[in-house]
């Protein structure tokens, strides 16, 4: 049978358009659709956009230790309109670099909606019908406002939120995962007043305890006004502002309400439950390690299949598909010692096992160094690194890292690559330390504080 396409993709995020690119690029007939702008989540309104915010809003504090450095330094004013305007032009400029790279691989572009019809068939929203041996859903996902209070239509998502025209002077955030801590760092950072509130005791939930203690100290340390075991209630126009009744009766009023309270796979109307596909729990598309769905000819990667949501995984599950269905290699992306960085303010690099995890596991030893850097001690100021390894007491393992530093993000990929080898603690003792550094802590620490 004829098709249009070999590979038709759903989705121009970061895992769609590899997966189309270097499908075309092997001489394939590949089309991909896209309904919003090319880039995703990732580009457009997500880990780009954010990380350049959260440069924007580091600067008011560098100035103010240059200044305890001997500098002489006023700390201006943040123009949010200017840094608004240039961030517009960079995310087009990025946008304009997905589309040439899939175009010039050869990929057919189609800026449209696309629904799933069948097995082989795609709709577009112009009506015509494309057929393709293999279907590719990369729709990502989508954040999820709870509409259980009142108000909550009130609320505004990380979908919005780089579209927030003026400075804000106040800002709530509700939730303790990533996003509502990373936001809440940038608000805190660029001056604005931030609260957060959190349902549960501690923020995020499955992260290294110690870790999640030390982050959430320096957060309030620094600004935010951190509120754990609270929620909202009710929300309410008022004049320009919103009006924050809260579960436990604090009321505040603010400009912005921001939830970032968890993202859902990307399915609403996409056809595939008329297409006969699987889906699971908030409607992921279900899939097998090879990222294919119970109809052979669609598979799906990244967040829509909600397995482990980061834009480095659903590149690397586009390569596995790539390979599995293209270059007849069946190739499984591994899930495994994914290194992450938060993107608080302090910044948190972790990979592998959580020290709960791992002692619930196996014998383990731990090892950590909480210290304030040299830069820090030499202006009074009390916020402290943490180098921390969980070891496996019998194989000498390092089963997991957790880092809470500037440039944490930085540490753990490069770190990263040794665990991942399985490296022992052994090794971390017989490179040499690089000094005067922060990091040396991490191949210095003799005695473990703890054994369990
Ligand atoms: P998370 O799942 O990380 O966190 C959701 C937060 O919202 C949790 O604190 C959760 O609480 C809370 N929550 C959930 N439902 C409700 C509710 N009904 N009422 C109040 N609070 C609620 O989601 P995010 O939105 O922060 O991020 C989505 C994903 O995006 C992440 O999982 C991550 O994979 C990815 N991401 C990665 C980044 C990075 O790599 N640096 C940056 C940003 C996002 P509880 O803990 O109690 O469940």
């Amino acid at each position: 049978m004829a098709f249009d396409y070999d590979l038709f993709v759903i989705g121009g995020g970061s895992g769609g358009v590899r997966a189309a690119r270097i499908t075309a690029a092997d001489g394939h007939k590949v089309a991909l659709a896209e309904e919003f702008r090319m880039g995703g989540t990732c580009v457009i309104r997500g880990c780009v956009p954010k990380k350049l915010m959260v440069f924007a809003s580091g600067y008011a504090r560098s100035m103010a230790e240059a200044k305890q450095y001997g500098w002489d330094v006023r700390v201006g004013k943040f123009s949010y309109a200017d840094f608004q305007s240039k961030l517009k032009k960079e995310l087009e400029r990025l946008e304009g670099i997905y589309t040439k790279n899939a175009e010039g691989a050869g990929v057919e572009i189609f800026h449209q909606r696309a629904v799933v019809k069948g097995p082989h068939e795609v709709e577009l929203a112009d009506g015509s019908v494309k057929s393709a041996k293999h279907i590719l859903v990369a729709t990502g996902g989508t954040p999820f406002v709870p509409d259980t209070f009142e108000g909550h239509e009130l609320a505004i998502t990380s979908n919005d939120v780089f579209d927030i025209k003026k400075q804000p002077k106040s800002i709530l955030i509700v939730g303790g995962g990533y996003i509502a801590c990373e936001f809440a760092g940038i608000f805190n950072g660029l001056g604005i007043e931030t609260i957060q509130y959190y349902r549960g005791a501690q923020i995020l939930r499955g992260f290294d305890d110690e870790s999640r203690g030390m982050i959430s100290e320096a957060m309030i340390a620094r600004g935010v006004s951190l509120h754990v075991g609270r929620d909202v209630e009710r929300l309410e126009k008022r004049d320009d502002q919103i009006f924050v009744k809260a579960t436990d009766g604090h009321e505040c009023v603010v400009d912005h309400v921001l939830y970032a309270t968890g993202r859902k796979p990307n399915t609403k109307g996409l056809g595939l439950e008329d297409a006969g596909v699987k889906l699971g729990r908030w409607g992921k598309v279900e899939v097998d390690e090879y990222s294919q769905t119970n109809i052979p000819s669609i598979y799906a990667v990244g967040d829509v299949t909600d397995r482990v949501n980061l834009t480095p995984v659903a590149i690397r599950e586009a390569v596995a598909f790539h390979e599995t269905v293209f270059k007849g290699n069946p190739t499984k992306p591994d899930h495994t010692l994914i290194p992450t960085a938060v993107f608080t303010q302090p910044e948190y690099g972790t990979i592998g096992m959580t020290e709960e995890q791992a002692r619930d596991d196996r014998p383990i030893q731990v090892y950590t160094a909480a210290f304030r850097p040299m830069q820090n001690a030499f202006i009074g100021n009390d916020e402290r690194v943490l180098f921390k390894l969980i070891v496996c007491a019998e194989s000498r393992k390092v089963l997991g890292a957790h880092i809470i530093a500037p440039g944490a993000g930085e540490m753990i990929q490069v770190l990263g690559v040794a665990i991942k080898m399985g490296a022992t603690k052994e090794d971390f003792d017989a490179t040499m330390a690089v000094h005067p550094t922060m990091a040396e802590e991490i191949v210095l620490m003799k005695e473990p504080v703890r054994k369990a």
